[in-house]
């Protein structure tokens, strides 16, 4: 299915036109028209397949949807490595250049407090490195998860292998158990099946 037929914002149209992505592949045009309902997405999906924007797309027209006139961070995109995170916001900032839809990365690194002056302005969306954001959570006194309403975890396999299964459980409890989440994994492995137990509602499953 084409961009052109999912209903797509103007605003997001524009923010394709300008990453030069005319055409949907393939993890895109099976994950969007799904995540678009608000469904849980369960996607087996490798670097370099586009699934950024998959999640990018749904997720900044579900914000769209229902716009809040309060500042709430409302989306959780967990990276596992700093490289991935600044990626993703690089797209994400891209998409979404056309809204007004607010955006932080929060990866080690960075300084922590500015980082923090950032997130007490509670972006819309918040990319983070688990790692980093733990440290925010226990840390801060106005960082908090209670308004989210998409999780999402990206190359959860790789966050597994890297040790982040406490830290993991530890966010996904501090979100709202009414959310919507979209899991993407490279490999489905015992740990992963776990995590998708945990953190996912009757999802679709989406395979590339
Ligand atoms: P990702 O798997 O999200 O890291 O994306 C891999 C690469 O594909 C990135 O360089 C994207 O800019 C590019 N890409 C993603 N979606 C599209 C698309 N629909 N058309 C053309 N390039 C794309």
């Amino acid at each position: 299915e084409a961009f052109t037929n999912m209903n797509l914002s103007r605003q997001i149209m524009k923010g394709l036109a300008k990453l030069g992505f005319e055409q949907p592949t393939a993890i895109q045009a099976k994950t969007i028209p799904v995540a678009l309902l608000g469904k849980d997405v369960c996607g087996g999906a490798q670097t370099g397949s586009g699934k950024t924007a998959a999640f990018f797309i749904p997720m900044l027209e579900r914000l769209l949807y229902r716009p809040k006139h309060v500042a709430a961070t409302r989306v959780l995109v967990l990276c596992p490595t700093r490289e991935l995170a600044i990626q993703c916001h690089n797209v994400g900032t891209k998409l979404a250049g056309f809204t007004d839809i607010s955006m932080c990365l929060c990866v080690g690194g960075l300084s922590l407090k500015l980082q923090e002056a950032e997130l007490k302005l509670r972006p819309d969306i918040v990319i983070a490195t688990p790692g980093r954001l733990i440290d925010h959570l226990r840390n801060s006194q106005s960082f908090h998860l209670d308004q989210i309403e998409i999780l999402v975890m990206d190359e959860a396999d790789r966050m597994l292998d890297d040790g982040f299964e406490d830290e993991l459980t530890e966010i996904i409890k501090s979100t709202p158990k009414k959310r919507q989440t979209m899991l993407f994994s490279a490999t489905m492995t015992d740990n992963v099946d776990k995590l998708i137990r945990l953190s996912l509602n009757k999802p679709v499953k989406v395979q590339i």
